[in-house]
């Protein structure tokens, strides 16, 4: 018997209807059940895709408003006391004050989730859901976290779909992909200790899906791609053992990197079935056919749920093949959630047809997969048409001019072997840069962009749409860096930037400049929340044809005698946050990526642009989720970005930015890069990660972020003054910098001037108590 389904399927919809439906109910201008209501047609349509394409099941319970992480908060009742939240107001507006933080003084701007006069509350942190550009919503465990079953959401959208007549298939993350992913509150608090406590809600909510009529439970427990402590590994088996009597069947899903020493203990569970992730861990599938239970369902995910290009068809098969003749019961799938592509790319209006034929979205990926069915079960010359088509596709882009380029070759070719190095040492530029910029003492600065207010999109959505033209546009962009310049003097800060109102995007942005590079008009992937991103395309030999930020800079650094700093974003954010190339390695196109970037680089500091910041926020999140290959990447990694930013003289100041992520355990590849000054995120962990920049005594500058810039809520100077103080206490206070942990792009102006003169006002005090 062979099966088809997925692990899960993009939430926004075609036009991104969730976004649209939450901000608006954000501003007030609409209610919790209009918001309720675009869910559920959401979730109609998408089911009714996965059914019409042949998937013999829809999978429910992948849908969120926000996050599926934070669901599961909500759905085993361990919403953190500190938020006070109120048990009367909805679920949902709770959902939001966990995932967007409580102002002082104030109620959720949605009225009661919090108690009236409260002292405001940072959101939960935030971060990246493993090796992927989707962040989730981080549990806070600790000695007193109870938990308790609230499973109508997932039980009403079971009965949504069985009324609409789907067969449902729902997806749960596991007890110990939950308690992993979260963080203990406590010092010396394992919260695996929750494990007894969790279990028992979760077997009740497995016999209460199979009472709704549900066959099987997808398990997702991705950790098992992970590097895992024993106990853990051991927590396995009591906890999957004891959901042997539940009624449902369990198929354990595994997706984003391969088993390795945990594949035989996936494989002995006793659960129904095993999903694995074909494309990361291809060589595991002939090991997991032989000792996977011949009586077990195995899911194989054959198709890469996290790349865009359409699949070879024939060479998964050949895989699919030997497997059916080795299990009664075996199911097709994509490798990992389609969460992590576009809703469809077959019909984007931005692709020309020869590059749209190259690519597979979420809705080409179930074409796929019935396709794979429709062969297996019924032989090839049954879908012969769209194998042929399947395979000159393939054959086409893999000789096409488009994707190769001389140049790009014979450059990297003649690559000096010092070209990743300054020409001197940091000590050495230090003295030089202070001598150039004649900064105070704990400079304060931001990290590039400054809130994108609705007239900002406007313009730049009419002059795409080609409704405003280039000067009418140029004119309106430079209004708003003098704007930005003006407001950045009046509030007192030192390096001023120009504030990024012309880049929708800051990978997009450099992308749709640079050659090699596609863009859809629709390919809208989800990032957290409510923002989307838009990844580029990257299908061939990356070149920078002309200067990309040089004019803007030039123009701000002409209204200010205060420096003005360039801002660019860097080789491995690039890399990262772009559908790259399958053809050749990551290494690869990287470096093509940093030769592009260096030549902005030169051509700023020719200008006479005194500091450049190339942000790398993404850098740790290409860490390979197996601590083995990480010493390769990171290699790569720092030298693509020394590469970037080394063909500066000593006195240009080249900063880098960092965020979302965890960094103590990568510092000294951190250090490796370089980079004069590195402003990063570290205000929701509470400054914890300058414990590790002092025991590693970090060499360069550093500005650790002061406040977080994804909740509205202003920081009170004190605040601000408390958390510098706590950084001083690990790094010379000399080599201190003041900002923000991100940049502002998605705030507004009201709580941005409001924070920023208070994080001037606390660099003041800072400096006056130092005398
Ligand atoms: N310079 C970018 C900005 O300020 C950095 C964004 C980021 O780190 N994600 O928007
Ligand atoms: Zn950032």
């Amino acid at each position: 018997m062979i099966r088809t389904h997925i692990p899960g399927f993009p939430r926004m919809g075609a036009q991104r209807e969730l976004k649209a439906a939450l901000e608006s109910h954000w501003r007030g201008e609409s209610t919790i059940d209009a918001l309720e209501a675009t869910g559920r047609e959401l979730r109609r349509r998408h089911w009714a895709l996965q059914h019409d394409s042949g998937l013999d099941f829809v999978t429910v319970g992948d849908f969120a408003f926000y996050d599926h992480m934070l669901n599961h908060i909500q759905m085993f009742g361990c919403e953190p006391a500190r938020f006070a939240l109120s048990a009367t107001s909805a679920d949902l507006t709770r959902s939001f004050a966990l995932a967007r933080g409580i102002q002082a003084g104030k109620h959720d701007e949605n009225g009661c989730a919090c108690a009236p006069a409260g002292d405001g509350q940072p959101a939960l942190e935030m971060t990246k859901w493993f090796d992927t550009n989707y962040h989730y919503l981080v549990p806070e465990f600790g000695r007193d976290t109870t938990f308790r079953l609230h499973a109508q959401r997932l039980l009403s959208e079971v009965a949504e779909a069985t009324a609409l007549g789907h067969r449902a298939k729902a997806v749960l993350v596991g007890p110990l992909s939950f308690l992993w992913l979260g963080k203990s509150k406590d010092a010396g608090f394992d919260r695996l200790e929750l494990l007894d406590t969790l279990l028992p809600l979760y077997q009740v909510l497995l016999n209460r899906l199979h009472e709704a009529g549900v066959r099987w439970v997808q398990m997702d427990e991705p950790i098992l791609g992970l590097d895992l402590p024993d106990s853990w590994r051991k927590a396995f088996e009591r906890a999957y053992r004891q959901f042997e009597r539940a009624g449902a069947s369990i198929l354990l899903a595994t997706y984003f990197s391969p088993l390795e020493d945990n594949l035989r203990l996936a494989c002995g569970l006793p659960v129904a079935g095993l999903h694995i992730d074909a494309v990361r861990a291809a060589h595991e599938v002939a090991d997991v056919l032989d000792r996977l239970p011949p009586q077990r369902t195995l899911s194989i995910g054959i198709l890469d749920g996290r790349n865009i290009w359409r699949a070879d068809l024939e060479r998964a098969l050949a895989v699919l093949r030997p497997a059916l003749e080795q299990r009664q019961d075996l199911w097709v799938s994509t490798s990992c959630s389609l969460l992590h592509v576009p809703m469809s790319l077959s019909d984007d209006a931005a692709l020309d047809a020869e590059l749209a034929s190259w690519l597979a979205g979420a809705r080409e990926k179930l074409t796929e997969l019935h396709v794979l069915k429709c062969a297996l079960s019924e032989g090839d010359d049954a879908v012969r048409f769209e194998l042929d088509e399947a395979r000159t596709a393939q054959a086409a882009r893999a000789v096409s001019p488009r994707v190769r380029n001389a140049a790009v070759a014979a450059r990297i070719e003649a690559l000096p072997a010092d070209a990743d190095e300054r020409r001197s040492a940091f000590f050495h530029r230090q003295i030089r840069q202070r001598a150039r910029l004649n900064l105070p003492a704990f400079p304060t600065t931001t990290i590039g962009s400054f809130p994108q207010t609705r007239e900002i999109r406007a313009a730049r959505a009419a002059f795409k749409r080609g409704e405003l033209d280039a000067e009418a546009y140029r004119a309106q962009m430079r209004s708003e860096i003098e704007q930005v310049v003006r407001t950045q003097e009046r509030i007192g800060l030192d390096v001023l930037v120009h504030g990024e109102a012309e880049r929708n995007d800051m990978v997009e942005y450099f992308g749709e400049q640079l050659s090699g590079f596609a863009f859809t008009a629709n390919g809208w992937v989800q990032s957290y929340g409510s923002r989307c991103v838009k990844p580029p395309v990257l299908f061939g030999d990356v070149s920078r044809p002309a200067p990309m930020t040089v004019d803007w800079t030039t123009y701000a650094q002409g209204l200010t005698d205060r420096p003005m700093k360039g801002m660019l974003t860097g080789p491995i954010t690039i890399l990262q946050w772009s559908f790259v190339r399958d053809d050749q390695p990551r290494s690869a196109t990287a470096l093509q990526i940093a030769l592009a970037i260096r030549d902005e680089v030169v051509d700023l500091e020719r200008a006479g642009i005194a500091i450049i910041q190339i942000d790398e926020p993404a850098i740790r999140e290409g860490l390979p989720l197996r601590r083995v290959a990480w010493h390769d990447y990171l290699r790569w990694a720092a030298r693509a970005f020394r590469i970037s930013a080394s063909g500066v003289r000593d006195d240009t100041q080249i900063h880098t930015h960092m965020c979302y992520s965890e960094f103590n355990d990568i510092l000294p590849d951190i250090a490796a890069m370089d980079a004069d000054v590195i402003t990063i995120e570290t205000s929701r962990s509470n400054m914890e990660l300058l414990d590790g920049f002092g025991h590693f005594a970090y060499p360069n500058e550093i500005g650790p972020g002061v406040y977080d810039i994804h909740s509205p809520r202003v920081p009170p100077v004190d605040d601000m003054v408390r958390l510098m103080d706590k950084a001083a206490a690990v790094i010379p206070a000399d080599r201190l910098w003041v900002n923000p942990d991100c940049g502002l792009k998605t705030r507004g102006w009201p709580e941005t001037t409001a924070a920023l003169e208070n994080m001037v006002e606390a660099a003041r005090q800072l400096r006056a108590a130092r005398g």
